[in-house]
């Protein structure tokens, strides 16, 4: 069975490619019955942020792609925290000591500095820890076995280095970059296990994809040049018959295109999903989120859906359901995907549009009572239907209705300027009489009497109606005039009418 895994660190907001990647996950876990395990991978106790993994599973349930086994539901591969799986680390970096795939390094980190200055005065900028230096260093490969074991008895401190051997080309299939080879002469002897005893995140990502049985790897991009230690790891344990396929999905573009999306482009419109709760701790990265901008979850899981994969037909509003179905591994993009949040705006439209009034009115309560407004739900649902067509996001509800409860808080003194006759006061106090005394106060009614009203005074719908709308909302864009006339009610229309441009 497949058994995918969503591994984020704990070290701050969830953003948006590692949503991308715990929802290509998802879809290929259930298009498959297979299972969608989250783990975390918190060894990195400096970058370890408090409140992190709550915050992953909140936005994952959020979004309804919630996983199957995870720190809080467990499993029957468990422990899912790293930092409490530290015993079966040491126990299998101990079986790749024995088989020398691995060997101690006692190298402190003033030593490893004072190499590296010595190696830049002689002109050598890139030292690396490798078959080529190694030999030169503190370790249990250069050092004579005995004094090794002193050091070790003595409890000098070490860390454990992965031993590569240059001249091998390392070869492994990906399922959205096809071929991938990497020549070992590329990759140092890296760290296994830190002088703390916690594993790296090369090692411990390993044996857990491996003792928790995961069939692929999903992941972004930027994991592919690990690849090739990772698949190395596979070979020294001996696990190569059980390797996991590999798919690393393309890199997100900033939104011209032109360079990888940055936390900066990001913080313009809602980068991490949910604002952060440690704002205090990362000032720098306090951004509203997609669930503060506005956004359903349904629209951005099918925006997401969109940034690296496309169906290869016309259809882009997809159902969580139909995107489980329609999902493919092998139609993942390669070439890099723009981050377009036009695009998303677009989506969340649609998903708007499609909704019903019934649906959309406690959402759009919701964005009133943000403003100290209570909405009836029929008052709600009314608004919902007469705007839905007209907004993106959910608080342009507010910012683009406030007027059918709020007074009108600018007027648009341009058009009025060009509308508004001196001898109009005279004809609009007529009007708002009509409209006071008029009895069924619904659009087609309204609109009848208002025809009638131009008729008589011998004024056309261009002079007539951008007045009216300027009175009710103080612009002229907006839903139908009668619409809103119905909607705002009858005595605030009327006052709005007989009280402005004075
Ligand atoms: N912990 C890694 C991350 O933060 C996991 C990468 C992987 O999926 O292997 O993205």
């Amino acid at each position: 069975p497949v058994r995918v895994r969503f591994a984020p660190s704990p070290t701050g907001p969830l953003h948006i490619g590692g949503l991308r990647t715990a929802l290509y996950n998802y879809l290929l876990a259930r298009q498959t019955g297979g299972v969608f395990v989250l783990r975390i991978e918190d060894t990195d106790q400096k970058r370890y942020v408090e409140g992190a993994e709550d915050y992953i599973m909140e936005a994952l349930e959020w979004c309804g792609i919630s996983p199957d086994e995870s720190p809080q539901k467990g499993g029957n591969y468990g422990p899912y925290r790293q930092s409490e799986r530290r015993d079966i680390y040491a126990e299998y970096v101990k079986k790749l000591l024995a088989n020398g795939s691995a060997y101690y390094a006692f190298d402190t980190e003033e030593e490893l500095n004072n190499r590296r200055e010595a190696e830049k005065e002689a002109g050598n900028h890139n030292f690396r820890y490798d078959a080529s230096t190694r030999m030169s260093m503190r370790n249990s490969l250069s050092l004579k076995k005995a004094e090794v074991e002193n050091l070790l008895s003595d409890g000098t401190p070490y860390v454990v280095r992965f031993r590569i051997d240059p001249g091998n080309t390392v070869n492994f299939s990906d399922s959205v970059r096809e071929q991938v080879s990497f020549q070992t002469s590329e990759l140092g002897d890296q760290v296994l296990m830190k002088a703390d005893g916690l594993p790296t995140y090369h090692l411990a990502n390993i044996v857990d994809d491996h003792l928790m049985e995961i069939t692929h790897v999903i992941r972004g991009e930027e994991w592919l040049p690990s690849t090739a230690l990772h698949v190395l790891l596979y070979r020294a344990f001996g696990w190569e018959d059980t390797m996991p396929t590999f798919a690393h999905l393309p890199l997100l573009l900033n939104p011209n295109g032109k360079g990888k999306l940055s936390k900066r482009d990001g913080a313009k419109f809602g980068f991490p999903v949910f604002p952060l709760r440690w704002e205090d701790k990362q000032k720098d990265e306090v951004a509203a989120g997609f669930r503060e901008d506005g956004f359903l979850p349904e629209a951005l899981v099918n925006f997401l859906a969109f940034l690296g994969w496309n169906p290869g037909t016309e259809q882009e509003i997809f159902s969580l359901e139909e995107l489980i179905k329609a999902f493919d591994l092998e139609r993942i993009n390669k070439s890099g995907a723009r981050f377009d949040i036009e695009k998303g705006r677009w989506f969340n439209q649609q998903y708007l549009i499609a909704k019903s009034e019934a649906e959309l009115a406690p959402l759009v309560q919701s964005e009133f009572s943000k403003h100290d407004f209570e909405l009836s739900s029929e008052k709600a649902a009314q608004i919902a239907g007469l705007l839905k067509e007209r907004v993106h996001l959910l608080p342009e509800f507010f910012s683009n209705g406030s007027y059918f409860v709020a007074p009108v808080s600018a007027y648009d003194e341009k058009t009025i300027r060009k509308k508004w006759k001196p001898d109009n006061r005279a004809k609009f106090d007529i009007l708002a009489n009509v409209l006071a005394e008029h009895d069924d106060w619904t659009a087609s009614s309204i609109k009848a009497a208002v025809v009638a009203f131009m008729e008589a005074n011998e004024l056309g719908f261009g002079a007539v109606l951008p007045i009216i709308r300027i009175a009710l909302s103080g612009s002229v864009q907006g839903p139908d005039a009668f619409d809103m006339l119905e909607a705002i009610g009858q005595e605030t229309a009327v006052q709005r009418l007989s009280d402005s441009y004075d």
